[in-house]
């Protein structure tokens, strides 16, 4: 479909873009000035060698005017915005497709917004976590009123307000259980984890209590699996920080993705399907 090859291509300039705040929010500086440069030269980029993946195949990896190594990174970053916009509009878009009203158009189009907006907000706190051991506020919390405006929006216009409950549940209840998890075990979880958590409990909660479940379940896997891969390798001590939130953030896009149908399928080994 069309719809979801252009939806790629857009993900793969937010990719580009979502570069600039990786590298720049953590220290501070803004995002729109001035102009991406060479870190090694100082020379600005031009807007041909500025193509999404497609610039740093062509340049084999390495500025034009010095020659300077640039991090495979990049178009990596740029390609998981593609793949990620594509999974979210294959989640989202048959919903919009089938709207048989202009209300539930607009409707399903706040939520392909919402999500877009959650999965470019992802892929960023996660590599700034994995960085700095940090998740910036002026990332993090703007993520609740886009979050209430997209969702809000979408559930008044679509008339789905019971969706609204566990979005608000799910908010709170993460931000809660992590708060307790971040006052119990100091070092291991910080308090920028905990203002995460409300952001994912929202999204993951709008889309049902299923989700929910799995999604905040799914994040203490992934962790879980991942620490004591760590822990036996050697590579981290009992109290080495690991950053938690590209976990967090993981199990949400298990829940967002595919939560429906991993609770459907927990259920029914136990012989509980629900139809
Ligand atoms: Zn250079």
């Amino acid at each position: 479909m069309i719809v979801v090859a252009v939806i790629g291509v857009f993900g793969a300039l937010i990719g580009s873009f979502l570069n600039v705040v990786i590298y720049r929010v953590p220290l501070g500086r803004s995002v729109v000035a001035p102009a991406s440069a060479c870190g090694q030269c100082g020379h600005p980029i031009r807007w041909y060698d500025n193509i999404p993946v497609i610039s740093w195949l062509a340049l084999r990896g390495r500025c034009r005017d010095c020659g300077a190594h640039i991090s495979v990174r990049y178009p990596l970053v740029e390609l998981a915005g593609a793949v990620a916009f594509v999974f979210v509009a294959l989640r989202f878009l048959p919903g919009i497709v089938s709207a048989t009203s202009v209300m539930a158009l607009v409707a399903g189009i706040l939520a392909l917004v919402g999500y877009l907006y959650f999965v470019a907000i992802s892929l960023a706190l996660a590599l700034i976590d994995l960085d700095t051991q940090r998740l910036p506020n002026v990332l993090v919390l703007p993520s609740y009123a886009v979050a209430a405006v997209t969702l809000g929006a979408s559930s008044i216009i679509g008339g789905s307000l019971p969706a609204l409950l566990p979005a608000a549940v799910g908010g709170v209840g993460l931000f809660l259980v992590y708060l307790t998890l971040a006052s119990a075990w100091r070092g291991g979880m910080g308090f920028g984890d905990v203002k995460l958590a409300g952001v994912i409990g929202i999204y993951l909660g709008w889309l049902g209590w299923d989700v929910l479940a799995v999604g905040a379940l799914a994040a203490f896997l992934l962790g879980g699996v991942f620490g004591v891969i760590l822990l036996v390798s050697r590579s981290a001590g009992g109290k080495t920080a690991v950053p938690f939130g590209p976990w967090m953030l993981g199990g949400a896009w298990v829940g967002i993705l595919g939560g429906h149908e991993i609770a459907a399928w927990y259920l029914a080994l136990f012989g509980l399907g629900v139809s």
